[in-house]
This record gives structure tokens, C-alpha cells and sequence, in this order.
């Protein structure tokens, strides 16, 4: 399997002005788009081919998972599956993290792994959907970070549709963090929901 492609330029990549700035266009007039006033796109910055390796690749930082670097970030966990909440507050009232304990990208996720995502998945959104605050769990894989298949769980507050869709990421970092001490209950509460079917709770 092709996973990056060559280390010539694609045709997509030709096409692109690089070193330019696109027009904002209608970007700032959608309703879901959180900022205003005079804004521009940065300039295009040049490729890079290869691809900088990502941790847990040859050539990159070592994974942290693995490593047993995520201190008490995993609350819950089974088997074969954790859940990782940082125990710094996020402006959402809930953003977690779903990964196989085992080392392992999505694209070779052992067929045992796969068939239990689809379950795992309804299961961290019905936790995380329990919290009060929660009108909704938005649910993403990027992983240009680390190679440590991870899935990302994104809760919109209730009420609040102005942060409907994708642009929730960014209203994370603008909204004020979680007081302290209603963080550390919602990482119990959602650690005890998951639990309920299993697996142990890593949170006090
Ligand atoms: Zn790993």
C-alpha cells in the first residue's frame, strides 16, 4: 500500500499557488465561522516531501503511548481499548481520546480492532452524551501527529448551535477552560459511563 505517495510533487500540488495568500472568500460569511473583522489567509507555505515522520514512525519521536508517557491521561480502559481525557480543562466541556492499546495505524488495524470500532465509537459518544453540558459528540480522526491510531471526541455544549459542525476544534481553544474541579467530576463521570459495560476505571 502507497501510504505518502512518491517524493515528486502531485499534480494537486503543482496546481497550487504557493508563497500566495487565497481570498478569504465566503469562508467569513458563514454563520458557523467564529471570527470577524480583517482577517487573512496565510501564505502558502512550500510542501514538504517526504513527509516529516510522525511520533511512532522511523525517524520521529517515540510513540507515548507505548512509551507509557500519558501519565493519567487514559481514564478508562479494557483490554484492548483506552480512553484518554487530559486532566488539564479544555473550553469544550468534553474532549477525549479513543486508542487500541496496541501500536497500530488505521490503515493496519487488526480486523478484531475494526469490527469493535463501530461499537466503541456509539459507546464514548453515549458516555461523553451523558454529561449535562453535552448537546452533542463530534467525532474525528486527523492523526498527522502521532501514528498511534487515535479517534478524538469533541463535545458541542448544549444550546450553543452557533458551534455547530467542524469548526467546533477551533471554538475549543477560544472558549474559557472548564473550572478545575467540574473537569475532574465530567473525566469520572465519563470513565464510570464506559465502565458500565466493562472494562476498569483509571480516574479517582
Ligand atoms: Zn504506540
Amino acid at each position: 500500500m502507497t501510504r505518502r505517495g512518491g517524493e515528486q510533487p502531485s499534480a494537486y500540488l503543482r496546481r497550487l499557488p504557493i508563497g500566495r495568500r487565497l481570498a478569504l472568500g465566503e469562508v467569513a460569511n458563514s454563520d458557523l465561522f467564529p471570527l470577524e473583522g480583517e482577517i487573512l489567509v496565510k501564505p502558502l507555505e512550500p510542501p514538504i516531501l517526504p513527509e516529516p515522520p510522525r511520533r511512532g514512525e522511523p525517524g520521529g519521536d517515540p510513540c507515548p503511548v507505548c512509551a507509557g508517557k500519558l501519565g493519567n491521561f487514559v481514564v478508562w480502559r479494557d483490554e484492548r481499548w483506552g480512553l484518554g481525557i487530559a486532566s488539564e480543562p479544555s473550553g469544550l466541556p468534553m474532549v477525549a481520546v479513543l486508542q487500541p492499546l496496541a501500536h497500530h495505524d488505521l490503515e493496519d488495524l487488526p480486523v478484531e480492532l475494526t469490527g469493535e470500532l463501530g461499537s466503541m465509537i456509539q459507546r464514548v459518544a453515549r458516555a461523553i452524551g451523558r454529561l449535562d453540558a453535552v448537546g452533542r459528540v463530534h467525532v474525528n480522526r486527523w492523526g498527522d501527529g502521532s501514528q498511534h491510531f487515535h479517534l478524538w471526541f469533541l463535545a458541542r455544549p448544549k444550546g450553543m448551535w452557533q458551534m455547530r459542525g467542524a469548526m467546533l476544534a477551533v471554538w475549543d481553544d477560544l472558549l474559557p477552560g472548564v473550572p478545575e474541579e467540574e473537569w475532574h467530576e465530567a473525566r469520572r463521570l465519563v470513565a464510570a459511563a464506559m465502565a458500565e459495560e466493562g472494562g476498569a476505571v483509571l480516574v479517582e
